[in-house]
């Protein structure tokens, strides 16, 4: 029988209403809205963070406590399910990706629109199927699934692919560029082709991670002084420049771009547009990598963002982050 870790972190999930509003509550209470889990075929395990969280609050330290959890527990169990806030769930896969190099083990995160405590509730099929990814095993017996994951009403994501599009809808994440991992209906349909596996096999874990990182959403009329400010934040170290469209910026904030270039940030740039990627197809676009912003190409901004603070919280060179940042690491980017 495979083991599996249940780790819960916060979320609606796990949420009850207290004066009208949903707070975090405990594990025991999400368990016992699930009687059936008993006979689920596996052994289920369970631990909690002292303080679970709505996922709004997640920040470095909180990531490092799920990695220590699965660290710790690595060895012992075949599979690891996150309940998570859906909120930042996406910010979460995606930073657990870089802060595990060489997982041979299924990381599956999940939670759910509505709480487990009612009746119409999302999390209860949510958390079955993520068990049951979980257990899939290859003919050699290693696990099928060895990658950070989200699953989300029926649908299997590779983590670090992922974006929370809806607040409302079960349907609430996407991956706009790289194709789903699995689909569960009456049968669970794993997509082989898709899934990742590490070249080596003996886990890597990096908790050094890097704050000093600004998003720059850009929008028509944006102020030269606004972009002169972000740019001349102290100890700021990367920028990810959330651009229009293929990767095009407006001509008048180039000259404090590169200025920031001159002085050693690193400028990773993102489109805004939901699906597609950065390529220089127009002369707006050019112009960036010209005085060396950096292509993301078609990576999301949460894994652009995680990425950054990975690398430049692990000691590599300017000019390594910059190779880096356009190389695949962990399947976040094509
Ligand atoms: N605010 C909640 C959270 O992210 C939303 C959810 O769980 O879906 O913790």
């Amino acid at each position: 029988m495979q083991k599996i870790l249940i780790i819960y972190t916060g979320g609606t999930i796990g949420m009850i209403k207290q004066n009208g509003v949903l707070v975090p509550f405990n594990i025991e209470n999400l368990l016992s809205k699930i009687p059936l889990l008993s006979e689920f075929p596996a052994e289920i395990f369970t631990v909690s963070l002292d303080k679970p969280i709505d996922s709004s609050n997640a920040n470095i330290d909180f990531w490092i406590k799920i990695v220590d959890i699965i660290s710790i527990n690595y060895e012992n169990y075949d599979g690891f399910i996150i309940l998570h806030g859906s909120d930042t769930m996406a910010y979460t896969a995606s930073a657990l990706s870089f802060m595990f190099a060489n997982l041979t083990k299924p990381v599956i995160l999940t939670g759910s629109q509505l709480p487990i405590g009612l009746i119409r509730t999302d999390g209860r099929e949510n958390l079955i199927a993520s068990l049951e990814l979980a257990c899939k095993t290859k003919n050699d017996e290693k696990a099928l699934i060895q990658e950070v994951c989200i699953y989300f009403e029926s649908k299997l994501f590779r983590g670090n692919r992922t974006t929370k599009y809806s607040a409302e809808k079960f349907d609430a994440f996407f991956s706009p560029n790289f194709p789903l991992l699995a689909k569960v209906g009456t049968k669970i349909d794993i997509k082989v082709e898709n899934l990742l596996y590490p070249e080596k096999e003996n886990i890597k874990i990096h908790k050094n991670f890097s704050s000093d990182i600004v998003i720059l959403k850009l929008f028509p009329g944006i102020s030269r002084n606004t972009v002169k400010a972000i740019t001349e934040i102290p100890e700021l170290k990367g920028i990810i420049l959330e651009t229009f469209g293929a990767g095009n910026a407006p001509e008048d904030i180039l000259d404090f771009l590169k200025i920031a270039i001159d002085n050693g940030i690193i400028i990773f740039n993102v489109t805004q547009c939901m699906n597609g990627k950065v390529e220089n197809i127009y002369a707006v676009g050019e112009n960036l990598a010209n005085i060396g912003v950096v292509s993301g190409k078609d990576i999301t901004t949460e894994a652009a963002l995680t990425k950054m603070m990975y690398l430049f919280g692990n000691n590599f060179s300017n000019n390594e982050i910059k190779k880096l940042l356009q190389q695949s690491l962990r399947g976040e980017i094509s």
